[in-house]
């Protein structure tokens, strides 16, 4: 693996699209539907990209250059000349009286950029419930949930009545709750196993596989059948270098393979795109389990 602080992102004046779209066409393919990619209003994700160019001291010392750190125009197409069909405005409020003002931002955002599922947030507050049902009429597609950066416990009273809400509706959460790149008050498996105690048809996607927490998000996987996990950074070397995912739980995630889905951190992350495509195809598990990761599951799920 070497030194995380070795890798220099060295992105081609293509921005890496022929070789993002060689590996899909590769194992045939129509293109990717990554789960996980940034989309926020300009001075939040300019905050966001401050945070990581002064992550050293969190992450003992490893660097988290942006590589894609480009106009919100060029980023969307980017990703289509990657052959991405379906992509996500994962987006966060890191206080409360935020998520609505959030949501009405990620609902033009998908009312111009076709290509993206329309995305909305949440956070512990009063009006919670109101904000997440009036996004959900609005046709929200997909929620991002960060217990990380909220600092709150995904299972207490007032985020109750939207969990009930997003279940019934069917709606995923792509949530931020293992404890990487740094533990939270609130991260680990422990406070997501009380919330599905409640709700066990809620649809939580679990970020980066669970990051460190591998094994037991999976076992969460295994007990609740709408529990998925998305891939991001999961398995990249830079994740390898400080939180590696452990071989012996290869054959659950091979087990779990039409609950996976590709999901990257696009654009805030430290090494080309493509990087993460390699990264789960190094891990042997197949063309068919790729394709399922990379593409099927997420077009089903979604239906793109
Ligand atoms: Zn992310």
């Amino acid at each position: 693996m070497g030194d995380v602080n070795d890798h220099r992102v060295d992105v081609p004046a293509d921005g890496d699209a022929g070789e993002v779209r060689r590996f899909w066409e590769r194992l045939g393919l129509p293109g990717l539907v990554d789960v996980h990619t940034h989309f926020m209003p300009e001075r939040v994700l300019r905050k966001v990209w401050d945070y990581f160019d002064t992550l050293g001291p969190l992450t003992g010392g490893v660097e988290w250059p942006i590589t894609y750190r480009k106009q919100e125009a060029e980023r969307t197409a980017l990703l289509r000349e990657f052959g991405v069909r379906a992509f996500t405005a994962m987006l966060y409020p890191h206080k409360p009286g935020m998520a609505r003002w959030l949501n009405g931002w990620a609902a033009d955002f998908a009312r111009r950029t076709p290509d993206c599922l329309h995305t909305a947030t949440l956070f512990p507050e009063p009006d919670v419930e109101a904000y997440v049902r009036e996004a959900v009429e609005a046709g929200a597609r997909v929620f991002k949930a960060h217990v990380q950066v909220g600092e709150y416990d995904p299972a207490g009273q007032l985020l109750d009545p939207a969990w009930g809400l997003l279940a019934e509706a069917r709606i995923p959460v792509v949530i931020h709750c293992g404890s990487g790149p740094a533990p939270g008050k609130h991260t680990g498996p422990e406070p997501i196993t009380r919330v599905l105690a409640r709700h066990p048809r809620l649809r939580l996607i679990v970020a980066h596989l669970g990051m460190p927490e591998y094994e037991e998000f999976l076992g969460l996987a295994e007990r609740y059948g709408e529990v998925r996990l998305d891939t991001t950074m999961a398995c990249t070397d830079f994740a390898e270098g400080f939180m590696p995912f452990p071989r012996r739980a290869l054959p659950t995630l091979a087990a779990l393979g039409d609950r996976v889905l590709l999901g990257s951190d696009f654009p805030n992350i430290p090494y080309p795109y493509v990087h993460q495509l390699h990264a789960l195809e190094r891990l042997g598990l197949g063309e068919e389990w790729l394709r399922a990761v990379c593409h099927d599951n997420a077009a089903e799920l979604f239906g793109v």
